[in-house]
């Protein structure tokens, strides 16, 4: 549990799965071990009022967050997201796992992440538009191309970012395009980022898939949420061989198996926003997922999801975690030890950054990349990441999360102690 006094402990919140997850990784550190305590602890949290003016003339203050977990390896990076749920504890626990995913796949920032706790489809465009421009001027303090980074998470998007570049440019006096990643083309974004965090997720689990001979074509896949990185993914694992036999997300649980017709999903994802009203499936109870026939499971909606109860009824060989924090400590240990092989988030999602950091680069240089130049040195990276974090898990005999965080831990806290401790 953790001693800091703004966190209320309980057991299965995502800052203590995260904690749990530093202690597994201690052992492994040697000597770093003795830095443990940095990574218990966010480098800096901070909380804003965001009052706005509603279109109705009232006034509402929001909750915002941004916290930087740590930024020994670089600026901070991570994501923005409005969910009426968001907390301080659960932005905590986002940044430090952007700490891990950035040292993980070999990226020169920290870990970082902001949040503002509202319903954004109960504001109009206006109001989403205020409340933005008022919560990245609040968090202007901390916020800049050098220091940290934002970029889309849950409900934000481009849209979102172009108004934070423009708040941030408008108060420094010069365009920074920089200052935030996930921005529209025009507005100095990258080919490729869009999808980045599904290809992503192919790749690792091409790779992961690899290792333990299953073969992708023909391979049965089930996934929760179609959103952005779950619809990606699952695209290219379609184009690759595989069948796409289950489908939850928020509007329920579709099962077909043989396999959804891309195409049609795809579309009815974009009528509906949602998958309900496929057709060529059958709907069954949302708890009933969890035990669908297929070979790879991939989590892409939200956290806590895998629960102890549930990993002993998986039939998957292969879970693929899109979303943060899908898999409770506890369900770790009951898949490993039914042999089923999971690629953590940390780095399995790492695609996404892995090209908002490609996004910064193009941004500085002003010089922009083809498509086809971004996903070739994606899939390096993410190959290259893979197989690092592989040959630790074989050498200490750990999952590959824990492999994943030994990778990482490693770099803060060499980085922490060859910087030293100021002053
Ligand atoms: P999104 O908003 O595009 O999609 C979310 C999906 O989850 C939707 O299909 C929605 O219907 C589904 N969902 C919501 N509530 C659900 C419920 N109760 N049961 C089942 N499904 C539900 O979001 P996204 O960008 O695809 O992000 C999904 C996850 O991936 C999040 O955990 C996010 O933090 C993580 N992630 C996203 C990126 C990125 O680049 N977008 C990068 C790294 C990690």
């Amino acid at each position: 549990m953790s001693n800091l006094s703004y966190v209320t402990p309980h057991a299965d919140s995502p800052w203590q799965t995260y904690l749990s997850q530093v202690d597994r990784v201690l052992p492994y550190l040697g000597s770093l071990a003795k830095w443990g305590e940095t990574l218990k602890r966010p480098k800096r949290a901070l909380i804003v009022d965001v009052p706005i003016e509603l279109d109705n003339g009232t006034v509402r203050h929001f909750e915002g967050y941004r916290v930087q977990h740590n930024l020994s390896r670089g600026p901070g990076k991570g994501g923005v997201r409005y969910h009426p749920d968001v907390t301080l504890e659960e932005v905590m626990a986002l940044s430090a796992w952007m700490t891990i995913k950035c040292a993980g796949v070999g990226l020169p920032y920290g870990g970082a992440k902001g949040g503002i706790r509202v319903d954004p489809k109960a504001l109009s465009m206006k109001e989403l538009e205020r409340m933005t421009r008022r919560y990245t001027s609040e968090i202007g303090i901390i916020i800049g191309p050098q220091r940290d980074i934002p970029a889309p998470d849950v409900n934000t998007n481009g849209q979102i970012m172009a108004w934070m570049m423009d708040t941030y440019s408008m108060n420094t006096g010069s365009t920074a395009t920089g200052v935030v990643t996930g921005k529209p083309i025009h507005l100095g974004g990258s080919l490729g980022r869009v999808k980045a965090t599904g290809r992503g997720v192919f790749v690792t689990g091409r790779e992961a898939a690899r290792r333990i001979n299953l073969n992708l074509d023909g391979a049965r896949i089930a996934v929760q949420g179609m959103g952005n990185v779950g619809s990606s993914a699952a695209e290219l694992f379609v184009q690759a061989g595989a069948k796409l036999v289950a489908v939850q997300d928020h509007t329920g649980t579709l099962v077909n198996p043989n396999g959804f017709d891309m195409a049609d999903t795809m579309e009815v994802l974009k009528r509906d926003g949602g998958i309900a009203n496929y057709k060529n499936a059958e709907r069954i109870d949302n708890e009933a997922f969890w035990d669908v026939d297929c070979d790879i499971l991939i989590p892409a909606a939200l956290e806590g999801q895998i629960t102890a109860a549930r990993a002993n009824r998986l039939k998957a060989k292969l879970v693929l975690e899109g979303a943060n924090g899908p898999t409770l400590p506890d369900a770790d240990d009951v898949m490993h030890d039914r042999g089923i092989l999971v690629v953590p988030d940390v780095i399995c999602n790492a695609g996404g950054v892995t090209v908002s950091y490609f996004e910064w680069v193009q941004d500085f240089s002003s010089f922009f990349w083809s498509e086809d130049e971004i996903n070739v040195r994606l899939d390096k990276i993410m190959v290259d990441a893979l197989r690092h974090i592989y040959e630790t898990s074989e050498k200490h005999k750990i999952t590959l999360r824990t492999a994943t965080f030994a990778v990482a831990c490693e770099r803060i806290l060499i980085a922490r102690e060859e910087r030293g401790l100021y002053p």
